[in-house]
């Protein structure tokens, strides 16, 4: 496997030898920390790289794996990190690339473009400026083929930096519904003055092999896993038909903001909204990653048939759609589709949507005014950065820095660490059967990862000893 290490100011490419023995966690979330405090500790906490890693059994078959995770530091040490789907990760290990460090910043518009046999090198990007997310991963794939992966900002990031997220694409080659968010994911794009990465598909794609009895006991063990998801009731049942909606999932955060509205409008039955989705002529049931048997993603169609919104979810669902006191599908899904295309973080603009409805600037229930608002959100003219520019700014919103775990995960429940290894989802799962946690536990051994400590315990210390190194350093300097 490759580490590629992209020197933006030069406007170079080289590569080095990844070794899962070199690193005390190879993988995802703990993997890019992890590098990034080698990084910074090499140039004395200077400018932070801005890091992407693919997940540790990612290349394997084992469900869930083709997760990637991204991350940078702010000069104050904080470290932002985010874990995301989509065809990243998987895309990256067909060309057998490991970790992407980013360094420096370039003075024009840059992508850094890895082509069909492999190899990476940065392109003038100019043409894509002032592109928003869709423009810019359709202009990509006309340029390099439908299959491409493509991770992208959009015009959230040079203006509303705190919300801005990077978009991921998917495998079924529709636009980029994945996000990386937390911490203006977007803005250390731009900050560098990095436009894209886009990896074109391989024609004879890389795959994590075993021979002889390792590979009959790998397939055994990921059997093991499979099979206990297939079982759980909610990877095994729940999420694929309704995705991960909670329980009366429209009522709380809406009734706790405006009490006073009747719940006439609300739809608080998963059936029906599975069953609004498949009438759309939409899809249940998809894997946003290539592989996962849980499948628990969706797709929706506007009226006319086109392709609106992937990956309906409990965030959509409640920022988009409760905190307005929206409830049409389509409604949330056309607010979903023009948040991802200014590339901005959904979680933070739901936010944003709900501070307006409680500051009565955006009537409950209003989705055509909704909509205004977010239209041209990164232009000088966008209806919301007007009106915040008119109102004292931003305001200040649980912006999400992380300490290279995915914070929302309780450490206690062995869940903090899911961002190293699969998606969070399936881990959830899986770390609630002995069986499972130990099967995982020998699969990470026959990759040759070696850890003498217990899993997923020994991690907690690592990740987070990581991330204080990183702090320690900027604080040095
Ligand atoms: S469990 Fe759902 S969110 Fe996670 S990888 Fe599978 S389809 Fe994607």
């Amino acid at each position: 496997m490759r580490i590629l290490r992209a020197k933006l100011d030069k406007g170079t490419v080289t590569e080095e030898v990844f070794s899962l023995k070199d690193f005390a966690c190879p993988g995802g979330a703990g993997l890019v920390t992890e590098y990034l405090a080698k990084r910074l500790k090499e140039t004395g906490g200077k400018f932070s790289p801005l890091v992407i890693a693919t997940g540790l059994f990612t290349g394997t078959r084992l469900a869930g794996a083709s997760i990637a995770a991204m991350g940078w530091a702010d000069p104050s040490g904080e470290v932002y990190v985010s874990v995301f789907g989509g065809d990243c990760a998987s895309r990256l290990t067909d060309h057998e690339v490991k970790l992407i460090s980013l360094e420096g910043a370039s003075e024009v518009p840059v992508c850094l473009h890895i082509s069909s046999d492999g190899k990476a090198s940065l392109t003038d990007a100019s043409a894509l400026e002032g592109r928003g997310t869709l423009s810019t991963v359709r202009k990509l794939r006309e340029l390099y083929g439908e299959r491409s992966s493509v991770l992208c900002c959009g015009p959230s990031a040079e203006s509303c930096g705190a919300i801005s997220c990077v978009v991921c694409t998917d495998p079924d080659p529709a636009l980029p519904p994945r996000q990386a968010s937390p911490g203006g994911m977007g803005r250390a794009f731009s900050e560098r003055n990095l436009t894209a990465v886009v990896t074109e598909h391989s024609p004879r794609p890389f795959r994590i092999s075993f021979s002889g009895r390792h590979k009959e006991r790998f397939d055994l063990l990921s059997d093991t896993v499979n099979s206990a998801l297939g079982s759980d009731s909610l990877t095994g049942r729940l999420l694929p038909l309704y995705g991960p909606l909670p329980e009366d999932w429209f009522s709380s955060p809406w009734r706790e903001l405006s009490p006073e509205l009747s719940a006439g409008g609300e739809m608080r039955e998963k059936a029906a909204w599975r069953e609004k989705i498949l009438s759309s002529g939409g899809f249940c049931s998809m894997s946003c990653i290539p592989g996962c048997t849980v499948r628990c993603s969706n797709s929706v169609k506007d009226r006319k048939g086109a392709y609106l919104s992937t990956g309906l979810d409990h965030e959509t669902a409640f920022l988009f759609g409760s905190m307005t006191g929206i409830f049409e599908l389509r409604d949330i899904c056309a607010i979903d589709s023009l948040t991802t295309d200014a590339g901005s973080d959904l979680i933070m603009t739901g936010q944003l949507l709900g501070e307006l409805a409680k500051a009565g600037a955006l009537p409950f229930g209003d989705a055509a005014g909704a909509k205004r608002l977010l239209r041209g959100t990164g232009s000088p003219e966008g209806a919301l950065q007007r009106y915040f520019s008119e109102n004292g700014g931003l305001p200040s919103l649980s912006v999400r820095p992380q300490t290279g775990i995915q914070r929302g995960y309780r450490p206690e429940a062995g869940e903090f660490c899911a961002g190293c290894f699969m998606c969070p989802l399936p881990w959830r799962a899986l770390m609630k059967d002995p069986a499972s946690a130990d099967a995982l536990m020998e699969l990470a051994s026959l990759i040759g990862w070696e850890t003498d400590s217990a899993f997923p315990s020994s991690l907690e210390g690592t990740v987070s000893s990581f991330a204080e190194s990183i702090r320690e350093g900027f604080n040095e300097n």
